[in-house]
């Protein structure tokens, strides 16, 4: 079953042209998958060892799988932490490779949402724990083994981790793909999952939606102009869960798709198994 799985991980990967790579750790560890900034890896491991990455301790799915996923800006050296069961630790390393990032320009976003008033700033406090809480709410089901399909189809107009220039002012990286689609396409949910977040309005990102995919792999929808799923409820692959929208920081109507593990972020395009719209 787990190999099933994993074997079948990697064919999606394969037929969408995307360079999965697997590597042997030794001690019965084998990873698969994009071992670069903004990539995505799942494992194996031998049952009696608890598997940690960055701190975490990882959630095992009942065949043995994990997941882990790299930031944008997390340094080449990366290891894993096993622990067998009489407690004894033991570091395994491994390398990603770093990306260079590009720099885009974005002009006529609201100014409010460039240099927020101190009102705002405190709202936006809120809303960030908020949705950083959101991502850790863990599925123990693996969803996101079966691969992710395009929630949207139309040109890519913003590609993960590029360095964002507002109206003139440089502010926080992209952490997602901007698909640019008009206001009412219908968005589907690109894998099956749970939803722990639906927000008619937050302050930078408007109608959002998070996705949790299982095991720490979760996803957003931003700017959303209707949101046709609530919090606690179910989805399957290809299910719409909303309308594309510009509500929030945006100039037009698209949909900005993130991928997450926990807190840190992924590239969709990266994991993505459909052809590219
Ligand atoms: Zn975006």
């Amino acid at each position: 079953m787990m190999l099933k799985t994993t074997a079948f991980l990697f064919f999606l990967l394969l037929a969408a042209g995307i360079h999965a790579e697997t590597r042997d750790l030794g001690h019965g560890i084998q990873l698969q998958g994009q071992f670069v900034q903004g990539g995505m890896v799942t494992g194996t491991a031998p049952a009696a060892v608890t598997v940690q990455f960055q701190n975490r301790t990882l959630p095992r799915a009942s065949d043995g799988l994990f997941v882990l996923g790299f930031n944008r800006d997390d340094p080449p050296e990366q290891q894993l932490v096993l622990i067998d069961a009489k407690g004894d630790r033991q570091s395994v390393l491994f390398s990603i490779r770093q990306r260079a990032y590009d720099v885009q320009k974005v002009n006529g976003v609201p100014p409010r949402t460039v240099n927020p008033d101190p009102k705002d700033m405190a709202r936006i406090e809120r809303e960030t724990a908020q949705v950083a809480q959101a991502r850790e709410a863990v599925s123990t089901l693996p969803f996101f083994s079966k691969g992710f399909r395009w929630p949207v189809k139309g040109p890519v107009s913003g590609v993960y981790g590029s360095q964002r220039i507002f109206n003139g002012e440089p502010r926080s990286p992209h952490f997602g793909v901007d698909l640019a689609v008009p206001a009412g396409t219908p968005i589907f949910a690109p894998a099956d999952g749970v939803i722990t977040l639906a927000e008619k309005d937050l302050f930078f990102s408007g109608g959002t939606i998070i996705l949790d995919h299982g095991m720490g792999i979760n996803s957003g929808y931003l700017h959303m102009s209707k949101l046709l799923v609530k919090k606690g409820d179910k989805v399957k692959q290809g299910q719409k869960i909303g309308l594309v929208g510009s509500s929030g920081r945006a100039t037009g109507p698209h949909l900005c798709w993130r991928l997450n593990w926990y807190q840190s972020r992924l590239d969709p395009q990266l994991v993505t198994v459909t052809p590219k719209p």
